[in-house]
């Protein structure tokens, strides 16, 4: 079943239109309590929020109505008296579709439900990132779409490269893209809501919910290209150019080896995992010093910026033989020396928990956090689909 073509809902997704209304921020606070998998009963979600009771009523009918929250029995804890119905995420419902560009030799897509499970996936083997078109991308989002017994809500796209508000891929180099208007292409094509997004950005988002992230944290992505991604109070940084968290090409010594953009010295030039799998294959005796080297480094140059951020955690998004133990052990010590003192430690550095589907389920909770709160226009046109 293809979902309802949302004519109502913003546009273009990647602008940030979200209703600046009580009701709509209702909805977002409500949803935010019961995101991924709390269980709340009415009269919680309004003491919570500060809602009146008849607030409570109407954000919570409205969701239900939309199939956004469902009812999940009642609460059994001991010692209640009266026994209240208890509200969840409805994830038997809705749908999105969620494509990651950013793995290496295979097209990656999924189904996901709201609680950001991924329900179904599909994998199109490819050669080379160069050779994804989006006619590729299309046509996996197309198979999943008729794979879905549910109706769709929206489309994700993690793109390892710089997204601009309008959804237009500015720059990937890994993909040989330059200002590919992705977010419009696809739109025309598949008739569904579509949020373009960053890779990096979208794997934080899903270590955040999922993993170990907080509200304020960083994701540091170490593979054929190194970037990181900054949450604070709970929201990405964009940056005033979209471009925050593009640290692979910073120089970190003038001097250093000398880099595919021109430059020398630059952070790639050293973390790549390229650079990294070439040394430790050309001097296999001194792995555990080749990946010391690079945590230190990496230690040392992020250390002021951690200094000024004073985050809760870090996570190091690297393929396990890269990022282990060892380089997080000597990043960590490196931070210690440069940060510690009597009032500031270290934000916690940990691995990504959520594994390589981190970008795929990061994207599709972006799409779900982007839509939800524009559900009385689906409600519209839901209603509109009924008469016709
Ligand atoms: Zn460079």
């Amino acid at each position: 079943m293809i979902g309802p073509s949302f004519e109502r809902i913003p546009t273009n997704m990647n602008t940030k239109t979200v209703p600046s209304d009580i009701r709509a921020r209702n909805i977002m606070a409500v949803f935010n309590l019961l995101f991924p998998a709390a269980t709340v009963s009415r009269s919680e979600l309004g003491r919570t929020l500060g809602l009146s009771r008849m607030a409570t009523t109407e954000v919570t009918g409205e969701m239900l109505d939309n199939h956004i929250i469902r009812e999940v029995g009642e609460d059994t804890r001991a010692g209640r008296g009266k026994r209240s119905v208890m509200l969840a995420i409805d994830t038997a419902f809705w749908r999105i579709i969620t494509i990651d560009l950013s793995q290496p030799y295979l097209l990656q897509g999924a189904l996901v439900d709201l609680g950001g499970r991924i329900i179904e996936r599909m994998e199109v083997p490819i050669e080379d990132r160069v050779s994804i078109s989006i006619t590729l991308i299309a046509e996996l989002a197309q198979k999943l779409m008729a794979a879905s017994s549910q109706p769709i809500l929206g489309l994700g796209v993690a793109v390892p490269g710089v997204v601009n508000h309008e959804g237009t891929v500015v720059d990937a180099v890994q993909l040989g893209w330059k200002d590919v208007p992705l977010h419009d292409e696809l739109r025309d094509i598949l008739d569904l809501p579509v949020l373009i997004g960053n890779a990096t950005n979208a794997a934080l988002v899903a270590e955040r919910f999922f993993g170990e992230g907080g509200a304020d944290s960083m994701l540091i992505r170490i593979g054929a290209g190194v970037g990181a991604s900054l949450c604070l109070n709970g929201e990405i940084v964009d940056g005033s150019a979209c471009m925050a968290g593009e640290i692979g090409h910073v120089v970190v010594d003038p001097e250093g080896p000398g880099c595919a953009c021109g430059k020398r010295g630059c952070l790639e030039a050293y973390l790549s995992t390229n650079n990294l799998y070439a040394q430790i294959a050309s001097d296999p005796a001194n792995r555990t010093e080749i990946l010391t080297g690079a945590g230190q480094l990496l230690g040392r140059v992020m250390a002021m910026p951690l200094g000024l951020l004073n985050l809760h955690d870090v996570t190091i998004d690297a393929p396990a033989d890269i990022g282990g133990e060892t380089f997080i052990h000597a990043m960590s010590g490196e931070l210690s020396a440069a940060l510690n003192t009597q009032y500031m430690t270290i934000p916690l550095l940990h691995r990504c928990q959520v594994g390589p589907n981190a970008s795929l389920r990061g994207q599709a909770i972006s799409v779900l956090r982007r839509i939800v709160p524009h559900i009385r226009q689906l409600s519209t046109h839901m209603h509109t689909a009924h008469d016709e």
